[in-house]
């Protein structure tokens, strides 16, 4: 079987798997305990605080660590919305956005938050003029992602960042990076972000740390309260484990990232020119995308029926995100971006990384012919 499936979960690094069976074993105290054990616990967090910031360019009190990028996003944005509700209760977000900012932003709106929505273009690309329009005396933040999760399109952040600074200086800019960290550059000096989500098991860490960082002068609400684990904004024992082997991951893609970009771009060029010479086929992404993402529709036909017959030929996909794999509605980024109910339907996310060669490509390329014959007779020969 051939994993495409990267940008859903990617591989871990040997060191990440080492790490946290080694820590787990020999490092279980908890970090927030007097004796010796407990401190030396205590010192390796404080150590990867502090390669997280040095591989985003930022201090180490400005690293928060949480569960994963849900609960970054979620902090992020409920957190800045009830500690500064005296400012104004509006928020702006894209229709690009992962459920994590987007449900969010909808919980918000059902407890009386007016949130303004931002569709992209139709090529999936969100214009600064117009999020920057929406920004009032009111809006306490403006939440855009830098790749998006499904078509890999990076959002012009450093002129949104500008834009939205200009119109409010107030107003907090949260970026979701998840998708971007370890395959683009991180400028958040650059975009103004006062606030940016990493995800480590999306760069080959482990599942169960995400991190947060936070501007120094913003505050947040904690949604977790308890202990004063993580200076009071994220309470619980801390995951030592998953932190210190995410710390690893963090480090080695962003050295890597350069080099990374490189291999993948290739791969993808010639993904995409496969692709659009298969007239059943819509592509949704582009050479001006992220590295590691192709999207494409095949209209009338479900993505997940494509998934599965791409399974049964030996390569694993997404329909869209893994997040949303399992909605049987069509895709809201692509019905945002001005696509059919019929090509939002038909989407397949193939995403890559590292272990990936040409011969995997022209694999797949093989698998995708086939499976589309497979699908027309198996249809009647209607592409309905
Ligand atoms: N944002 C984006 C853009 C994502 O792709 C994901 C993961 N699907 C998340 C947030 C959530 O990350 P996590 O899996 O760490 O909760």
């Amino acid at each position: 079987m051939l994993y495409w499936d990267y940008a859903a979960a990617a591989p871990p690094y040997e060191e990440v798997v080492q790490t946290m069976e080694q820590i787990m074993k020999l490092h279980y105290a908890n970090p927030s305990s007097l004796h010796k054990a407990g401190m030396e616990a205590g010192r390796l967090v404080r150590r990867a605080r502090e390669v997280c910031a040095a591989a985003i360019g930022v201090k180490p009190e400005e690293i928060l660590f949480t569960s994963g990028a849900t609960e970054s996003n979620n902090l992020a944005i409920k957190g800045a919305a009830l500690q500064y509700e005296s400012r104004g209760r509006h928020l702006v977000t894209t229709e690009l956005e992962h459920p994590s900012v987007y449900e969010s932003c909808l919980q918000l709106q059902q407890r009386g938050w007016e949130i303004t929505f931002i569709a992209p273009d139709a090529n999936g690309i969100v214009n600064p003029a117009a999020v920057a329009a929406a920004v009032r005396k009111d809006t306490v933040l403006v939440s855009v992602m830098h790749v998006n999760n499904e078509i890999g399109t990076v959002q012009p952040l450093k002129e949104i960042g500008a834009l939205v600074k200009s119109a409010n200086p107030r107003t907090l800019f949260h970026v979701d990076g998840v998708q971007g960290f370890g395959k683009l550059p991180v400028e958040l000096n650059v975009w103004k972000a006062d606030l940016y989500s990493l995800s480590p098991h999306k760069v080959r860490g482990p599942r169960g740390a995400g991190l947060l960082y936070v501007k120094e002068g913003v505050a947040l609400a904690p949604l977790l309260t308890g202990g004063s684990h993580e200076e009071g904004l994220r309470a619980g024992t801390e995951n030592v484990p998953a932190i210190v082997a995410s710390a690893k991951a963090v480090r080695m893609s962003g050295e890597g990232r350069q080099q990374l970009y490189d291999q993948l771009v290739p791969l993808r060029d010639r993904l995409l020119h496969f692709l659009s010479g298969i007239p059943e086929f819509v592509v949704n992404s582009g050479e001006e995308g992220a590295p590691h993402i192709v999207h494409f529709s095949y209209p009338g036909m479900k993505g997940e029926v494509m998934a599965r017959k791409l399974e049964e030929l030996g390569m694993a996909v997404s329909t869209r995100s893994a997040c949303s794999s399992r909605l049987a509605e069509p895709s809201r980024v692509l019905l945002s971006m001005g696509r059919s109910a019929r090509e939002a339907l038909g989407g397949i996310r193939i995403s890559f990384g590292d272990k990936h060669t040409f011969e995997d490509i022209t694999a797949l390329e093989k698998a995708l012919i086939k499976a589309v014959q497979d699908l027309k007779i198996a249809e009647g020969g209607v592409n309905k």
